[in-house]
């Protein structure tokens, strides 16, 4: 074979297996934003390999852009540090159901009311003899208990989410040393990771205890809140939280009821609460608690049902009898919605490359007198555009707060490496004239982190200029930016 005819094929072969992986929604953007900018690429260079858009930036060390991206998601999807295998996202399974509760005084719970039928069906087939639940504090209108239960009728009244962290793992040991022998443990996949660590880990405690059988029925679970603040902003806004009978969270949204037939009475985009947030969750990779024996949520079935996954034999044994005998309804596997849990799954498996970043606040540098050279005025230096060509070494975003009069400037390093020994200057401009500067020196920036600088100013509109030099090459950023009602339109 001639080496033009080999190489003919060999293109052809290419474009065939390009085209066939294409249709994925995963881009060169996201391979930036998670891989790249959090600074966790390897530098393999697989992405501008399998790309004839993408080339190795040997400058910066990254993979650059050289034509129009179609957003096909084939560089995203061979790249080594993206995690895009469903069984990385959600753990090994057995099987999927999509199921729903046949028991009257269950329909109209959480969801599918499954994790209560299959209490009442475990109860009832005597193959526990008791139940890790959580329900409403009596006394704190919402807070968690975490409690003991015994029977189908305490299993019914557990049903509903509680969005707050709940000591699950503290009654079940209350339930061992009171001696129950096969326990079934309601939790979300923090509290599924805690007993599973306990049963198999080296040094668990519950590798020890040959009294206790746990069957570990994980929630599904993106967020939990505090409920100390969560609650206060809620009745701040008028909530009674004695009337609230349900809370739900759902498409982005959290969900609160006075009557759970009814609409929310109040609904907030799951973004607005994000403060209230237990802060752990910041930190959680397992949506669909990978380590249970069965692991049930909503997302991937439709309203009143649930996503139900068997993840050990006695899990799938258990959910299977208990459609035979008419406890709950299953659909099978190719009924759910896998897409959009491998999306929720994705989401949380990349915060732990989100972990926040170091962030440098700076404060007013008091002496700014005879400082004011250490930043070059004039362009951005021969070196610095040697360097980093047309990027720019930081990026900047502004934001101001009305009330207060403090713009907030956020200049983060954009280049992958790191700068040291910067200057960064900030002043009004008024009529040309440079008025109550700031200046501060910083003596390394990391690759994406960020600067941040609480600029107070006297009129709601408005010109600065913010500037930075490195000592290693100069000038490195000057940029005028209004801010005012003309800047919002
Ligand atoms: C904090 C939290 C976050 C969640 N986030 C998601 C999500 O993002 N996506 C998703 O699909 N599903 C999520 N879920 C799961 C979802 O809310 C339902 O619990 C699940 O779909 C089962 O529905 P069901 O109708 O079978 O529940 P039910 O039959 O009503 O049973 C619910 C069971 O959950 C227990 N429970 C309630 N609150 C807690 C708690 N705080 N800790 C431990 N156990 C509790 C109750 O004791 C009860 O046994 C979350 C649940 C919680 C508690
Ligand atoms: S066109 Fe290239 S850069 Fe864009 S998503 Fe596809 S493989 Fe990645
Ligand atoms: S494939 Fe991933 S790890 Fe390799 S160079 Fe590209 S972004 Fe970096
Ligand atoms: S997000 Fe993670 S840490 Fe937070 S409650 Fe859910 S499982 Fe626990």
């Amino acid at each position: 074979m001639t080496e033009e005819k080999h190489k003919a094929e060999y293109d052809y072969s290419f474009e065939y297996i390009s085209k066939k992986l294409e249709g994925k929604k995963d881009s060169y953007g996201m391979l930036m934003k998670e891989i790249v900018r959090t600074g966790i690429c390897t530098e393999c260079g697989t992405c501008a390999a399998v790309c004839n858009v993408l080339e190795w930036d040997h400058v910066l060390s990254q993979p650059k852009l050289v034509g129009k991206c179609t957003g096909c998601g084939i560089c995203y999807n061979q790249c080594p540090r993206t995690i895009t295998d469903p069984i990385e996202l959600m753990g090994e399974f057995r099987t999927g159901y999509v199921a729903h509760t046949n028991i009257p005084e269950i329909i109209g719970g959480q969801d599918g009311g499954t994790v209560v039928s299959l209490l009442c069906y475990l109860f009832d087939e005597h193959l526990i003899d008791a139940a890790i639940v959580t329900v409403k504090n009596p006394d704190k209108p919402w807070y968690p208990i975490a409690k003991i239960i015994t029977s189908k009728k305490e299993a019914i009244e557990s049903a509903g989410s509680i969005y707050a962290h709940s000591q699950t793992v503290e009654a079940l040991m209350d339930a061992i040393r009171s001696d129950y022998r096969s326990i079934a443990f309601v939790g979300t996949p923090c509290n599924i990771n805690a007993v599973d660590k306990m049963m198999n880990s080296p040094h668990g405690m519950l590798k020890y205890f040959m009294r206790a059988n746990v069957l570990k029925i994980g929630l599904f679970c993106m967020d939990s809140f505090s409920p100390e603040t969560l609650y206060a902003k809620f009745e701040k806004d008028g909530l009674d939280l004695t009337k609230i009978v349900k809370m739900d969270i759902n498409k982005g949204k959290f969900h609160l009821y006075e009557d759970s037939n009814r609409e929310a009475i109040k609904s907030y985009t799951i973004a607005s609460l994000h403060k209230y947030k237990s802060s752990s969750c910041n930190f959680c990779i397992d949506l669909t608690s990978e380590n249970a024996d069965i692991s049930i949520g909503s997302v991937g079935s439709g309203p009143k049902k649930n996503t139900v996954f068997s993840r050990t034999g006695i899990g799938t044994e258990i959910i299977e009898d208990a459609a035979k005998k008419g406890y709950i309804t299953i659909e099978p596997f190719k009924e759910i919605n896998l897409d959009s849990i491998l999306f929720l799954a994705k989401l949380k498996k990349v915060t732990q490359y989100n972990i926040q970043k170091r962030k440098v606040f700076i404060v007013r540098d008091g002496d700014v007198k005879g400082k004011k050279e250490i930043v070059e005025s004039g362009p951005i230096s021969e070196k610095a555009k040697e360097l980093m060509g047309t990027r720019k070494a930081l990026s900047l975003t502004k934001e101001l707060n009305e009330k207060t009069k403090i713009l907030k400037i956020i200049l983060t390093n954009s280049v992958g490496f790191v700068i040291e020994n910067i200057t960064a200057r900030i002043t009004l401009v008024e009529n040309v004239f440079e008025k109550n500067p700031w200046i501060a020196s910083i003596n390394e920036l990391f690759p994406y982190e960020s600067l941040e600088i609480d600029y107070p100013v006297e009129k709601l509109e408005g010109t600065v200029l913010v500037e930075a030099s490195s000592d290693e090459y100069g000038k490195i950023f000057s940029r005028s930016i209004k801010f005012g009602p003309e800047e919002k339109k």
